[in-house]
């Protein structure tokens, strides 16, 4: 049994659905690749686990002075719920000092995702609430959806929960140019948790059972978003060298996960390790695949471990003749909570060109014309030339080491304080 691109983009048209964190969708999509995972005549199954998610009824802005008109919004998930907020208008741009001064009680407008640290500064500040904007202000409305976000537990926890909305770069432009004073907002949402899951399946190994390399790839997706090439690529190209590795037994253990809830936080991946913290220390690497089948694009391989780990591996692909710029580097995909439990993780990705590369809304998509078979190709058989290498190799080749810098942008990653 070989490994066929053909057979692996079969299974990404068949599972190019959106696939949103603990969504019926989600499970429908687990279900197939364990179906899948299992005609290899692999053992596998489903581990599920629980995250926090948030349903939003209804959301709502408008403005009320020097003008009126109400803009499309969506609330975010996990955010307070009110039935009526009257609140001056305020655009605190990326949040300055002098910004956040002038904001206590105002509806905050800021540029750029809410992450953690701005989330932080505008909760200090006490703003009534928070908007952010998404997609570009040439944005038709018939070509693109205003995105739903959420509110994090990384956010929540530490800092206290908000109102908060999101609305299109093109209304933020005109609320900001037309000169809005005052806003009145609405917002029906609830918290709740659901269920997502992990695809495990294991082939034990022949020689030496007691070490194992595992195979993951995230396969849920964002909202309006199909997710073929973020991340059903990643999810069938180790679909594929599951199967050629139950064909052709392999020196050492190896454990494939297809990963749920990724795009909430890496939430499979930090789940999986919770549970198997055993195994973890059987671990000698992870191989994660993340985004790949880019028609127009570049191979990078960024690894959480050491130089000489890089070294290794860039030798590897130019032995090979695999164009790869092998890079020390942290990845956000769930090779992390690996690294952060000690064990060296490389990731294989063909990363869009630019102009080529459509992640996280509607346009990742079979429709876009930007991913096809032949390109999938390129990361299946990278990942299978260094898989077969390693996993069969006399002597392990990568010490069991993550060093002091990656360890370090783990940390920072994750939100942990340095002492
Ligand atoms: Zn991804």
């Amino acid at each position: 049994m070989d490994v066929s691109a053909r057979r692996a983009f079969h299974l990404l048209k068949d599972l190019a659905f959106e696939r949103l964190s603990a969504s019926e969708d989600e499970r429908r999509a687990a279900e197939r690749l364990m179906a899948e995972a299992r005609s290899t005549g692999a053992e596998a199954h489903i581990e599920e686990f629980q995250v926090p998610c948030g349903k939003v009824k209804s959301a709502r802005l408008l403005v009320t002075a020097p003008y009126r008109k109400e803009y499309p919004v969506t609330g975010y998930e996990r955010s307070l719920s009110t039935p009526g907020l009257d609140a001056p208008f305020y655009y605190a741009e990326d949040m300055q000092p002098v910004h956040l001064q002038n904001a206590a009680g105002k509806i905050a407008l800021i540029n750029g995702r809410l992450r953690r640290a701005d989330y932080e500064k505008l909760q200090k500040a006490k703003v009534a609430a928070i908007l952010t904007f998404s997609g570009t202000t040439l944005d038709r409305e018939s070509e693109t959806d205003c995105d739903i976000r959420k509110l994090r537990e990384t956010l929540t926890e530490p800092f206290g929960g908000a109102v908060a909305l999101n609305l299109r770069a093109a209304d933020a432009a005109e609320i900001v140019r037309r000169g809005a004073t005052q806003m009145h907002i609405e917002i029906d949402s609830e918290s709740c948790e659901g269920t997502s899951r992990n695809v495990c399946a294991t082939i034990p190994g022949t020689e030496f059972p007691e070490e194992i390399v595992s195979f993951g790839a995230h396969f849920d997706s964002v909202h309006f978003s199909t997710g073929v090439y973020d991340n059903m690529s990643g999810s069938v190209i180790i679909m594929e060298l599951l199967r050629y590795f139950a064909a052709h037994r392999p020196a050492r253990t190896l454990k494939f996960n297809w990963f749920g809830s990724e795009e909430q936080g890496l939430l499979g991946s930090k789940a999986w390790t919770a549970a198997h913290k055993d195994e973890l220390e059987k671990h000698v690497l992870m191989v994660n695949v993340d985004v790949a089948a880019a028609t127009l694009g570049q191979n990078r391989a960024p690894v959480l471990a050491t130089e000489a780990a890089v070294g290794y591996i860039d030798a590897m692909m130019k032995e090979a003749g695999i164009p790869c710029q092998v890079k020390l580097d942290i990845y956000s995909s769930d090779c992390v909570p690996f690294a952060d439990n000690g064990v060296p993780a490389v990731n294989f990705c063909r990363f869009g060109a630019p102009g080529a590369n459509y992640i996280h809304d509607r346009r990742d998509s079979l429709r876009s014309g930007y991913i096809d078979e032949k390109s999938l190709d390129i990361t299946l058989q990278q990942t299978l030339y260094f898989a077969k290498r390693v996993v069969n190799a006399r002597a392990f080749p990568i010490e069991r080491t993550v060093c002091q810098d990656i360890r370090d942008k783990v940390d920072s990653y994750l939100f942990r304080k340095k002492d």
